[in-house]
């Protein structure tokens, strides 16, 4: 994983977190709000979530679809 230098720290971190996702084993999500969604806005609003700040997502950076995934692949 690399992210490039120069970018907002607070985006780096909800990058960082949707990356360790696909570490985890997580693939993107295209249809419901997931830090797993393929891409986000500027303010980290995920691109198929309802719209907050970026406050927010740094407080909310695991949506109810990612914590599924995760449970799915590692819960027996
Ligand atoms: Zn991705």
């Amino acid at each position: 994983m690399k992210l490039n230098s120069g970018c907002n720290k607070d985006l780096m971190v909800l990058t960082t977190a949707h990356e360790f996702g696909h570490v985890v084993g997580l693939g993107h999500e295209n249809n419901r709000c997931a830090r797993m969604n393929p891409t986000l806005e500027p303010d980290g609003t995920p691109n198929h979530c309802t719209q907050h700040t970026l406050r927010y997502w740094l407080s909310h950076v695991l949506q109810k679809d990612d914590l599924q995934g995760a449970r799915a692949i590692y819960q027996r």
